[in-house]
């Protein structure tokens, strides 16, 4: 497994270091015919979907292995995707694998697995907090042998283009038990009762295609009983599934980010003069922060790949507080070292003539998807408290 690692780090230098930014600042989708072509090179190098099994046409890497790999790709904004191994499809593709029916494996999770299609996936609502899962209005009524959804949601990441999403709703409102009232849903986005309303812009920039994200609305929105996923009132049980490895998955990327940050920090450190022959690197301040960029980088990989073997071994359930540790810790890691390589960059680093001025603007919203990372460090403080309780 070791002898992919280098593959990868020459695949996404030689083919997408030099094209990246044309494509993160310019149109995604008009950039689909060329990123296919890469997904082709990425096929016949025997490297795509290294997250599936054998048997599904992928690596068949275990969760950590597949860990080392996703920081690799991390250090491009387009490395994941090419490899099919991008969010909110990986997840997708795993809550698909788990729970569909026969059905719904063969018309949705084949072709999303070959990269076919891509899908997304519609919980967060604008009217609700996001940060309370229970908190839905978004209702889905069997009617007959139909479920008739109505809501409206975004953050919706990657809507647009999508070919499917997965729906959380809420099937029984009347559940004593909050956490069994809702019900996800595989939704066709060429279902007349969905719609696109818009892609919202993020700090100014709009998106398109697989880089956006969408606000989108379900008006009477009919899908057969069999689009349901797992059982009804499955919903948070399915959506817990999902989050555990998909937090490992984020979070090697986010540390992939951080060596690309502290890369573009330290050549730029050495190249630009303060006077001749007085590089910026001569500087303790800056020399600090690549000291403290390097620690953190090896602190956040180490805690990360523990919580991989944890869940690993022993399932998500067991990894509950490390979970929520490496998701507050890495996500702050992270945007201290963006902020570090830009400052270091001076007036060019928040140009678009780097790609750090994209994971700044893209890679704020890490302190708060997945869960924001407050509630995070109060699931982790309260297993600290827990153990001071008098018996
Ligand atoms: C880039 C990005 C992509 C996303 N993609 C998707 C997607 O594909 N599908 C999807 O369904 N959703 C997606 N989301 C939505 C995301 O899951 C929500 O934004 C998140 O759950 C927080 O909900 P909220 O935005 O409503 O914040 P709120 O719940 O309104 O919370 C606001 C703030 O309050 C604070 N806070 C909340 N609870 C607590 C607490 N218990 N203790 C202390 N402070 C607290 C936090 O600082 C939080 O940031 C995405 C979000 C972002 C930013």
């Amino acid at each position: 497994m070791e002898e992919l690692v280098p593959k990868y780090d020459l695949f996404i230098q030689k083919h997408l270091f030099p094209i990246e930014k044309e494509i993160i600042y310019g149109s995604f989708k008009s950039n689909l015919p060329r990123l296919q072509a890469l997904r082709e090179i990425a096929k016949k190098e025997g490297l795509f979907a290294p997250h599936l099994s054998l048997h599904e046409g992928g690596l068949g890497l275990e969760l950590m292995e597949f860990a080392r790999i996703s920081e690799v790709l991390g250090k491009s904004p387009l490395g994941h995707y090419i490899f099919n191994c991008q969010a909110p499809d990986i997840g997708n593709m795993e809550l698909l694998h788990q729970f569909a029916n026969e059905m719904l494996k063969e018309k949705y999770l084949v072709p999303l697995q070959r990269g076919d299609i891509r899908s997304c996936f519609a919980m967060t609502e604008p009217n609700n907090a996001g940060s309370n899962p229970v908190h839905l209005s978004t209702r889905a009524t069997l009617e007959g042998n139909e479920y008739v959804i109505n809501g409206h949601k975004w953050f919706t990441s990657s809507a647009d283009g999508a070919n499917f999403t997965i729906v959380m709703a809420i099937t029984d409102p009347d559940n004593p038990n909050p956490y069994q009232r809702a019900s996800m849903l595989l939704v066709p986005l060429d279902n007349p009762g969905y719609q696109l309303v818009r892609n919202i812009p993020i700090m100014g920039d709009i998106g398109d295609d697989y880089m956006s994200h969408g606000e989108v609305t379900f008006t009477n929105c009919r899908v057969p009983s069999s689009y349901l996923i797992g059982k009804e009132g499955q919903g948070f049980a399915l959506a817990q599934e999902r989050l555990g490895p998909g937090r490992i998955h984020h979070c090697m990327r986010w540390i992939g980010i951080c060596e690309r940050a502290l890369d573009l920090m330290c050549r730029r450190a050495l190249d630009r003069e303060l006077d001749p022959g007085k590089p910026l690197s001569s500087q303790q301040t800056i020399q600090n922060w690549i000291a403290e960029s390097a620690a953190d980088i090896k602190a956040s990989r180490l805690l990360v790949l523990e919580t991989a073997y944890q869940i690993q071994h022993f399932g998500a359930k067991s990894a509950k507080e490390d979970i929520s540790t490496i998701k507050f810790f890495v996500s702050g890691v992270m945007m201290k070292i963006i902020d570090r390589a830009i400052q270091v960059h001076g007036a060019l680093g928040i140009t678009d003539d780097t790609v750090l001025s994209f994971w700044y603007r893209h890679e704020r919203g890490a302190k708060i998807y997945d869960g924001p990372d407050e509630v995070h460090k109060s699931v982790l403080a309260r297993r600290i408290l827990k153990s001071y309780s008098k018996p």
